[in-house]
């Protein structure tokens, strides 16, 4: 591996300077050029500016003196003829590159490596008019360069080895981290990705979504630092513009988006820098967009944005173009994801990514939206991420039945999952039992740090089995079936030490309600239905007509009172639900909630728990009194003549006895 002690860095510009500096900093000396020395004055300032930041929050140890007087500033390549390494970072035009890079070959030594920092132009186009294409590679810094922590490092056609060694050395030694992207595709590994997902953020908005909406989705569900629209104005509409006429003119087609792109232009729409783009702003420096939470944000699917992402990372690793593990990086270190677009799939489910790119495939009849092979191959493999313990990567998974009761660990949280679709999964002495059991589990499993609960089919629970009640022909009866069954259950959840999120995947019926007042979050599917009719057969809800209307509210008494059925929407407006979904992101949703509360310190999470919980023991001696009076009327005349009334499907003669 050749020895690198000077360094050519070409363009003085946003990218170049940060580069000479970063490069400085590490302790090479620097020859920096660009077309005039004015340009490179300004940039001189600049680093200086930067270098006394940097040493002001005590990043760099050195002097900004030391480290400046170990640029040297050019107008002419000359300067250039004994550099070991040169970074191109001039203006992203293929006819100007590729001029700098034959006069450099004239000039600078025989075995020097020529990097290239651009962002679109193929690596090996512009290797092409050099003498030196093994020792040409593309080096591609993110903007800031002093403060990104990560480069990628392409390969050109010809790129030999020991050039990326060479460059993986170097990029060590400037302290940064780097991915490799093993072949010279167009917008290499990152934009590759950008370049599936910024589109889809326009193309909602186009379609009538909110900005506001879209960002929402992007910040609080996705969890990415900032929304994509909001990006968009902070980086300049007309870049991305360009970016797609570049595209164009390369032949590789029109971005989905473009046309909206234009338009936005046209109207002079760029971004911060214009005052208007998506948003609208006072200044034109840096000004943050006011993204807050919405609840139509539920609306907005995320895998509009993550599926394409995810397409895109299979195609890359089919092709061997980058390693899983650099795709992660290169958006996590590059973009500031949260997650890769692989962990994203292996989270969400590849079942779900896929079956949302076929379907939109199958409207748009878009090449663009066709599922990777990749993709369809691990589906039919089993391969559907975290829930099956394999995805792009390997999880903890386990399984166990509880009766009736599905139980599966989830690499580090539990979902259970009640199965008794053809009984809409009511709760007959197995459920119950099943269900504690399966809680149990959770608990006493020190790597679950949260449960999910849902159930299978269109039901979410449809309350007490009717089959069950033979129990409870006498006050003696019911009383067992209370200690044996319900009591262990509602015991254990009062004093459940993590966090349980609800999936209410449909009808919640009378106990399948009522459960949920003792879950923390729950997630509610639009098309979920919720009632509690004990009353209208003779019986009483207890936890949600005690612990309920103090614990959640007072209106639920009008629920208790009449029967009445709500819709999920209203269970969110009385506070028994917390999030509605379109039933086709239930799974989802619920999946970004688990790792929401994954994020909460254990103990945190634990301790603030402990301090629900004991609000909802402060309601203890009134739920014991209602389910004191379950049991009374459970041996009543009108309590039989009320299940013998569902049973035959005819209206009830109650006489008050
Ligand atoms: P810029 O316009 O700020 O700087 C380009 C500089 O190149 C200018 O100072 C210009 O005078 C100089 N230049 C033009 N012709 C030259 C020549 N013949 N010899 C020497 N210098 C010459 O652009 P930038 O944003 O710094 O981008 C530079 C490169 O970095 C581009 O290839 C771009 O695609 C890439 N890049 C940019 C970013 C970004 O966010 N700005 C990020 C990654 C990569």
């Amino acid at each position: 591996m050749s020895q690198i002690s000077r360094v050519g860095v070409v363009g003085a510009g946003t990218m170049g300077h940060g580069i000479a500096e970063v490069v400085a900093i590490a302790g090479f000396n620097v020859v920096l050029t660009d077309v005039n020395e004015d340009i490179l004055r300004n940039a001189l300032e600049k680093i200086r500016w930067s270098l006394e930041k940097l040493r002001e929050k005590r990043q760099i140890k050195e002097n900004p003196n030391t480290v400046l007087s170990r640029i040297k500033t050019t107008v002419s390549f000359g300067d250039f003829s004994d550099v070991d390494f040169i970074i191109e970072a001039a203006i992203e035009r293929s006819d100007v590159k590729r001029k700098i890079f034959s006069e450099l070959d004239r000039v600078v030594k025989k075995d020097a490596i020529f990097a290239t920092n651009t962002s679109t132009i193929p690596i090996s186009y512009l290797a092409e008019v050099t003498g030196r294409q093994e020792k040409f590679i593309g080096l591609h810094f993110m903007n800031p360069p002093v403060l990104m922590p990560l480069v990628e490092i392409i390969m050109g056609n010809k790129t030999a080895e020991e050039t990326l060694k060479t460059t993986i050395d170097l990029a060590k030694k400037i302290n940064k981290d780097y991915v490799v992207v093993k072949k010279d595709v167009p917008g290499f590994l990152i934009n590759r990705i950008n370049g599936r997902t910024f589109p889809e953020a326009v193309l909602l908005y186009d379609e009538g979504y909110s900005k506001e909406d879209i960002d929402a989705m992007s910040r609080f569900r996705l969890g990415m630092p900032m929304g994509f629209l909001e990006l968009m104005d902070f980086t300049g509409i007309d870049v991305a513009y360009n970016a797609g006429l570049e595209a164009i003119k390369r032949g590789e087609g029109e971005p989905p988006h473009f046309k909206v792109l234009k338009k936005l232009v046209e109207e002079g729409r760029l971004g911060i820098k214009s005052g208007k783009g998506f948003y609208t702003y006072t200044s034109k420096t840096y000004e943050r967009a006011r993204v807050v939470p919405t609840d139509n944000m539920y609306y907005v699917n995320p895998l509009r944005i993550i599926a394409p992402a995810v397409n895109e990372a299979a195609w890359i690793l089919r092709n061997d173009v980058s390693s899983a593990q650099d795709i992660e990086k290169g958006m996590v270190k590059g973009m500031n994801w949260p997650q890769g677009p692989l962990t994203f799939a292996d989270k969400y489910g590849i079942d779900n990514v896929l079956k949302f790119l076929e379907e939109r495939y199958e409207v748009t009849k878009n090449e663009y939206y066709k599922p990777d092979p990749l993709l369809t191959e691990m589906v039919s493999k089993g391969k559907l991420g975290v829930k099956s313990g394999e995805g792009f990567f390997k999880w903890n998974y386990e399984k166990a039945n509880f009766g009736p009761v599905k139980y599966e660990k989830l690499h580090d949280y539990a979902k259970i999952t009640m199965s008794r679709a053809d009984k809409l999964n009511a709760l007959n002495e197995a459920m119950w039992s099943g269900l504690t059991e399966a809680f149990k589990k959770a608990k006493d499993d020190s790597e679950i740090r949260a449960v999910v609960i849902t159930g299978e089919g269109r039901a979410f629970c449809a309350g007490d089995d009717i089959e069950m009640m033979n129990y409870w022909g006498s006050v003696a009866g019911a009383m067992e079936w209370n200690e044996k069954f319900s009591s262990p259950l509602i015991n254990l959840l009062l004093n459940y030490p993590k966090p349980v999120i609800s999936a209410v995947n449909g009808l919640a019926f009378g106990g399948g309600m009522e459960l949920n007042i003792l879950f923390d979050i729950i997630v509610a599917s639009d098309d979920a239905m919720f009632a509690i009719p004990e009353g209208l057969i003779g019986a009483l809800p207890p936890l949600a007509s005690s612990m309920g209307v103090g614990f959640i509210s007072r209106k639920i008494a009008r629920y208790a009172l009449t029967g009445d059925w709500m819709s999920a929407k209203q269970a969110k407006e009385l506070g028994l639900v917390d999030i509605v979904v379109p039933h086709d992101q239930l799974e989802i949703a619920t999946v970004e909630i688990v790792e929401k509360a994954k994020k909460i310190a254990p103990l945190s999470s634990m301790a603030i728990k402990r301090a629900v919980n004991s609000i909802r023991n402060s309601y203890l001696q009134q739920l014991q009194s209602a389910s004191q009076d379950l049991l009374i009327l459970s041996a009543t005349e009108d309590f039989k003549e009320g299940m013998r009334a569902f049973v035959e499907r005819r209206q009830p003669k109650y006489k008050g006895k």
